[in-house]
């Protein structure tokens, strides 16, 4: 039994890829712990971000080693630039991006449809409804990729990659034979090269939708011809669920589109049907062929797909009403239950600090997004990885009259902050961004990245300062604070808010979930000190409670921070070794 992201990790490691790289990034994150796992024989490696872990699987590609870069659907859109040249340059040892989509939005900050990249990229997708297709169709990716010199996307989704069913397992391939063979008209795409290789990209996409016509990836599922859906990825296994009795043409293979057997199956059932999640990818080309079908008619095009979900489609389409409740039963039983930082987290005590200054505060990705929430409630944009820092410069160049705090976590100002950074001082701009360090990359679960001095595999490596970084891109007011330390913390963003210049400051205090333990010993209240001002509410911290006006700390989840301690009015809050 592995996870769909489990078995993309061991295709690849059957197929003998010799190189991985990737950004953490929910739900694609276990595809590179996994493949680490298999040692040395696989060279694996968390990039500073999804671009650079992109250009190095393609070096990898064009040194002749089977290579695999996985991220987030988000993630694409950082690669993006590599990944529409490369299907110009193409690839000598077989290349894919393994790309995990959301639909939902679990994690993440928007929906995106990352087939779409692979029409506008002119590159094979690939798209697996479940473990063992996700271990077949990467190794077919990579043979596909391989035999036509081009890129690859296998595309996952949130249910597919975290997702378990059976698997079963092979041996290991060898490896390709390595050594680049020089080739400028291949490789190098200034203009007298690049114009034949965009003639050559037409032309492989061509032999590709005659493979993908035969491939075995995408078959016809022959039952009743009432009723005919086109499907793919995991909508295909809901479509099953829902109509047992229909004839399905399921897409393993889904770009270039197989259309002869698309009009193939269209013409043996009496109505077609496509099920497929977020965008009308297939609905749309199955329209341009001239074939009529209905989709987005029944089918929701927005959030992830389930069976409830469709057994609405079904009801709308044999003419009954979409009921909401046997959608989402206990919608009216539940409270709502925000997310919100864990007790201890480094990430409150700047938060708490921010929420007592008249300040602006662009916000960035990652665990500490939840400083958005009430009561905190001190975040006030998130764009997308790096915006943190570079939006709290334009807002300022815009003539924003209060000072304005850019955050961002340590692995996202190596991801993408740092160039916003710069930007700040050539500009001569005033923002200060505040760096909250707490040694991880949290959100994704605490993966490494290049300040934290460990590798993917464990091993000592060079720890990457920030605040070198930091003077070296021309800041002057750099420092670290401790974001335990409220008062010490207030006074440091007071002054540099009054700075008239950029500043850097670097929270830092390493995340105790990852080091998996108290910050300090457990607070309690002394009930007959507490004036019940519920401001240790203010905090937000889920260890602290007040019900009927007497507040109490809950000592299994209290982590020991002292923030509690140092906002108390009256003293109420003591150290349980203490009390
Ligand atoms: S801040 Fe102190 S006095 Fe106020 S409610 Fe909390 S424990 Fe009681
Ligand atoms: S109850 Fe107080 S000491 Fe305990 S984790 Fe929450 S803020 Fe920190």
């Amino acid at each position: 039994m592995l996870s769909g992201n489990e078995a993309i990790a061991r295709g690849a490691y059957e197929a003998g890829v010799s190189v991985g790289t990737g950004y953490p990034g929910t739900p694609s994150t276990e595809i590179l712990e996994n493949l680490a796992r298999y040692g040395p024989e696989v060279y694996c490696e968390w990039s500073p971000n999804e671009k650079v872990a992109f250009e190095v699987a393609a070096g990898a590609s064009l040194a002749g080693a089977r290579s695999i870069v996985t991220m987030k659907h988000v993630g694409l859109n950082v690669a993006a630039d590599p990944l529409m040249t490369l299907s110009y340059i193409s690839v000598e040892g077989g290349f894919v991006a393994c790309v995990a989509d959301d639909p939902g939005m679990h994690s993440s900050q928007n929906e995106q449809d990352t087939r779409n990249y692979a029409r506008f990229a002119r590159v094979p997708l690939f798209e697996p409804a479940d473990s063992q297709e996700a271990k077949d169709l990467l190794m077919l990716a990579l043979s596909v990729s391989e035999q036509f010199k081009t890129p690859t996307i296998l595309r996952s989704t949130t249910r597919v990659s975290h997702s378990r069913s059976l698997v079963e397992l092979g041996e290991r391939a060898g490896g390709n034979k390595i050594g680049f063979v020089k080739n400028p008209p291949r490789f190098v795409p200034i203009p007298v090269w690049g114009r034949p290789m965009r003639q050559r990209v037409e032309e492989r996409l061509k032999e590709l939708q005659a493979l993908s016509e035969k491939s075995p990836a995408n078959r016809i599922e022959w039952r009743s011809k009432g009723l005919g859906i086109i499907t793919s990825s995991i909508a295909y296994q809901y479509a099953r669920e829902v109509w047992p009795d229909a004839s399905v043409l399921k897409l393993g293979f889904s770009y270039p589109f197989p259309d002869a057997l698309i009009r193939e199956f269209a013409q043996g059932v009496d109505r077609l049907l496509v099920v497929e999640e977020l965008d009308p990818f297939i609905e749309e080309h199955v329209k341009a062929l001239g074939t009529f079908c209905q989709g987005r008619d029944f089918v929701p095009g927005i959030m992830e797909l389930s069976v409830d979900r469709l057994l609405q489609s079904r009801r709308l389409m044999e003419g009954g009403e979409a009921t909401r409740k046997e959608e989402d039963p206990y919608r009216e039983l539940l409270p709502p239950r925000p997310p919100v930082l864990c007790p201890g987290c480094p990430h409150r005590g700047i938060f708490y600090a921010l929420s007592r200054e008249d300040v602006v505060v662009t916000g960035d990705i990652g665990c500490y997004s939840l400083g958005a929430f009430q009561p905190l409630d001190r975040m006030d944009s998130i764009l997308c990885m790096g915006a943190g820092v570079s939006m709290a410069h334009g807002m300022e160049k815009a003539g924003e009259k209060r000072k304005v705090v850019g955050v961002v976590g340590d692995s996202t100002f190596f991801h993408s902050g740092i160039t916003g950074l710069l930007d700040i001082v050539y500009n001569k701009g005033h923002s200060t961004i505040i760096v909250l360090d707490n040694r991880t990359t949290a959100m994704t679960g605490h993966q490494d990245h290049p300040g934290t001095g460990r590798t993917i595999s464990g091993e000592p490596t060079v720890a990457v300062s920030i605040e070198d970084i930091g003077r070296a891109c021309g800041i002057k007011r750099v420092r670290t604070i401790d974001p335990y330390q409220l008062d010490d913390a207030r006074e440091a963003i007071k002054e540099e808010l009054a700075a008239l210049e950029p500043s850097l400051i670097v929270s830092r205090a390493p995340c105790p979930l990852r080091e998996r333990r108290r910050v300090g010993a457990t607070r309690t209240i002394l009930t007959e000190e507490c004036r019940a001002c519920e401001l240790c509410l203010s905090l937000g911290c889920p260890a602290i409670e007040g019900v009927d006006g007497v507040m109490k700390i809950n000592q299994t989840l209290c982590a020991g921070c002292g923030l509690c301690e140092q906002i108390c009015p009256a003293g109420a809050i003591v150290s349980r070794e203490g009390a």
